[in-house]
């Protein structure tokens, strides 16, 4: 990856999300581990708490970009964490996710109340965990920035759903403005066709495969006659790669 290309082109997100640093809390080694393993190979640095004091000391120190919050700790609810990190103006703005084994619809009430910004059941797979991390943190960024994607001339406006080149405002379908939105959101990394399926359509939508390409090919025709179809690359034998335009 030409890093000096990516930090130039991308000013509301880095080049990926990969440096960013992950406070899990949780008592039960197992989970912290499997956290560990999946997030450290994706390349994000994570952070380990056993209990909510160990977190309340942490958070004391500096502030993680995302924090995965169990919700049964020994010490104290993680819920009550979250609510006191939520209280506190240096950490209210921390996105949390909450890691449960309580499956009711009265637990999740309960917990979205208390600031949590999203929610996952054990047990949950890896790619889950990566997917709505990425998610969680793409939502608290965008806020942050206008709500918009820009890589040289192409600008995505989240807001208004408008996808701009330049001055000129191109009409894209919804597929490609989330595939577009996905590509811009992870620049430069390949992605096989059955990952763009997770991460842009969903894990619950039964999809073939080569609609990925249906898809790929609509969104280059259209970005073709404003040059910038080349930053959406096929990799041979592997699936796509988003890349920074000159
Ligand atoms: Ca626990």
């Amino acid at each position: 990856m030409d890093v000096q290309l990516a930090n130039q082109a991308v000013k509301l997100y880095p080049t990926d999300m990969a440096k960013r640093r992950i406070l899990i809390v949780e008592d039960e080694k197992p989970i912290r581990d499997m956290v560990y393993f999946a997030l450290d190979s994706d390349g994000f640095e994570i952070i380990e708490a056993v209990d909510g004091r160990e977190a309340t000391e942490i958070l004391a120190q500096n502030n993680p970009d995302l924090i995965l919050m169990d919700w049964m700790l020994p010490d104290v609810s993680g819920l009550e964490l979250v609510r006191r990190i939520k209280r506190d103006e240096v950490t209210s703005e921390i996105p949390v996710i909450m890691l449960t084994a309580k499956t009711e619809e009265r637990d999740k009430v309960e917990g979205l109340d208390s600031g949590a910004d999203d929610y996952i059941t054990k047990p949950f797979s890896v790619k889950e965990l990566s997917a709505r991390i990425r998610a969680v943190l793409r939502r608290s960024e965008s806020t942050l920035e206008g709500s918009k994607l820009s890589y040289g001339r192409l600008v995505l406006d989240l807001d208004a759903h408008h996808v701009l080149v330049g001055d000129i405002q191109i009409e894209v379908g919804p597929t490609e403005f989330r595939l577009l939105e996905f590509f811009m959101t992870h620049p430069d990394k390949v992605y096989s066709r059955s990952q763009l399926l997770d991460y842009v359509w969903g894990r619950s939508k039964f999809v073939e495969e080569r609609t990925v390409d249906v898809h790929i090919l609509r969104l280059r025709k259209l970005l073709k006659p404003h040059n910038c179809h080349t930053m959406v690359q096929t990799v041979r034998g592997y699936g796509y790669r988003f890349v920074a335009d000159k």
